[in-house]
């Protein structure tokens, strides 16, 4: 029995699973799925989780659901081996290391936003593609408004009702609409807001957004995003972030506590480091999908792909591509299986739908162009028709009746407490921390330097320089008081951050961690 091997559980892996399900009996080959998570992500939709219009776990579908007949596991893919046709994934409750081995392997593993190049983003800004990025961006909004409520100090609360969104495609364009209308609607709950500070920015690169939809489409979309109170940044592009700001290529910088990435996209690592060709950063595959030099066994399918169809135009990164490459693989590993010809990919796409929030949207299908109302209608009817899974179809059609009869929900989800080790970014001239501050975290530089100020008789003097390797705020974290001087960045720095939490659990756990701060406060205090 052939051994059919597929990696990912997005639109190109689940597709490619069920419809080899349908084309093949079970006692011709076995079918393995892998996927970080158990279940299907249906990412057209997911900008609505972050304002709750569909609920938290209604936009995803359990894969043994999807495709039962597929053994799923659940697991990291850490390695391809295609010279030994075996695949490495990351070990479970008990580590030990699991090997596939495969015949015929199917690569989806879709891709990732990529930092690469841009200081700060990696730590400070948000990507946008899977569920729990969504339920993080509702988290972090909902508590910007908690916080801006209670904040006196204007600057702050400015920055903490400022969002931006990087990116005018179809999803930065969609999550800026939800995220506008979202804040908008729950205003009225946070009275000591000014409504007036409230801002959305989008950045987007070119002079218009939605670059691939018609250009009276993308305007017509432009407008009513302003209308609605967006903020359209154009020509201009994120470039680097701090905990405080967006900097972007022009220089300009835009307060704000909040930035969400949705470009640039790359390829998972595991890819990445996968020896065979690639273009333009994409696995390159042929018309049939198979990855060259590989025919016969390996095929990629989805945004980790670089596709030219029949005709040589590029395939976009789109659910509609993918799930159409999924069945044109499938078709040829089961030629490969059973004999006969095999199939070239042709789809050229049918259309393009954006939605723009609050009952609007942009539609071009089948060169008909449409927008406003009829055209969201036509977008809630062709994804709801689209959803894979009847029990998947009534959640969220139910969600939407309830969206359209009550207001917004504002729970904010109180995850799990987990170590809160993290890093941050700052340019030079940026406050770490301001004398007088409450200590809450203990900091380790990384890369860069810093100035260690405290005023006295009203002048700011600086009282040390700290380097690379250094550490500092532990005085105030080990006695429980106020810092007793300002940090300032003076060239660009990273510095790891312990909470104070953690840092105590450490302490109390290994002594000689604790001790190596005490000393150096002591050190530091002149005792
Ligand atoms: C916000 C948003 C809105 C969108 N809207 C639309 C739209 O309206 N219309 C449209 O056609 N397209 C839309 N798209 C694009 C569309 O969702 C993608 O083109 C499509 O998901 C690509 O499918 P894929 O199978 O290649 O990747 P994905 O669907 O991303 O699936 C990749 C899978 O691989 C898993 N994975 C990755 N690396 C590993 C690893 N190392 N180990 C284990 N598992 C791994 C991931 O967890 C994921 O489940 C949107 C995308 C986003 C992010």
């Amino acid at each position: 029995m052939k051994r059919i091997l597929i990696l990912g559980g997005g639109f190109g892996g689940v597709y490619t699973a069920g419809r080899l399900e349908k084309l093949l009996s079970p006692d011709e080959a076995s079918i393995c799925l892998v996927n970080r998570e158990n279940y299907f992500v249906y990412q057209p939709m997911l900008p609505e989780v972050i304002s709750g219009s569909i609920g938290l776990t209604d936009v995803v579908s359990p894969i043994r659901r999807l495709c039962p007949r597929t053994q799923l596991i659940m697991r990291e893919v850490e390695n391809i081996d295609l010279q030994n046709r075996t695949v490495t994934v990351s070990p479970g409750f008990r580590p030990r290391r699991l090997e596939l081995p495969y015949d015929y392997l199917v690569i989806a593993l879709g891709g990732v936003t990529s930092f690469y190049g841009m200081p700060g983003m990696l730590e400070h800004s948000l990507p946008f593609r899977t569920l729990s990025d969504a339920i993080v961006l509702r988290n972090r909004i909902i508590h910007c408004l908690e916080e801006a409520d209670v904040e006196t100090d204007v600057e702050l609360r400015r920055k903490l009702v400022t969002f931006v969104v990087s990116g005018g495609g179809f999803s930065g364009v969609e999550v800026i609409a939800e995220v506008n209308d979202f804040v908008r609607a729950v205003a009225r709950h946070y009275p000591r807001i000014p409504r007036e500070e409230i801002r959305c920015v989008l950045l987007h690169s070119r002079e218009r957004i939605l670059q691939e939809m018609d250009e009276g489409l993308a305007l017509f979309a432009q407008k009513i995003l302003a209308a609605r109170g967006v903020e359209l940044h154009l020509g201009d592009r994120l470039v680097a972030a701090t905990s405080e700001k967006a900097i972007l290529k022009s220089g300009a910088e835009i307060l704000s506590k909040t930035i969400v990435s949705t470009v640039p996209s790359a390829m998972p690592p595991v890819l990445e480091k996968l020896d065979c060709a690639k273009e333009k950063g994409r696995l390159l595959v042929n018309e049939q999908l198979a990855l060259q030099g590989h025919e016969g066994q390996v095929w990629a399918v989805g945004d980790c792909a670089f596709i030219k169809t029949v005709s040589g135009t590029q395939a976009p990164p789109t659910a509609q591509h993918a799930t159409r490459e999924a069945e044109t693989v499938a078709a040829n590993i089961h030629a490969e299986i059973r004999g006969g010809g095999r199939t070239a990919f042709a789809f050229e796409g049918l259309g393009k739908l954006g939605a723009l929030g609050h009952n609007c949207a942009i539609a071009e299908v089948f060169g008909i162009k449409i927008s406003g109302l009829p055209a969201w209608l036509l977008w809630r009817a062709i994804y709801l028709m689209k959803l894979p899974g009847l029990n998947t179809k009534i959640r969220v059609a139910a969600d939407w009746l309830i969206a359209l009869l009550l207001p917004p929900d504002l729970a904010q989800l109180s995850l799990a407490r987990m170590s809160g080790f993290h890093e941050q970014h700052f340019t030079p001239g940026e406050t770490v921390f301001h004398e007088g501050d409450l200590g809450d975290f203990v900091y380790v530089i990384q890369v860069g330097e810093c100035d260690v100020l405290r005023t006295i008789d009203g002048q700011e003097q600086k009282l040390a320089e700290l380097k690379a390797g250094d550490y500092f705020g532990e005085m105030a974290v080990l006695s429980d008081a106020s810092r007793n001087a300002t940090v300032r960045a003076r060239t660009a720095m990273n510095v790891l951050l312990i909470p104070k939490r953690d840092f105590d659990k450490l302490k109390a756990n290994v002594p000689a961690f604790g001790e190596v701060f005490s000393a150096l406060a002591r050190q530091r205090s002149g005792q």
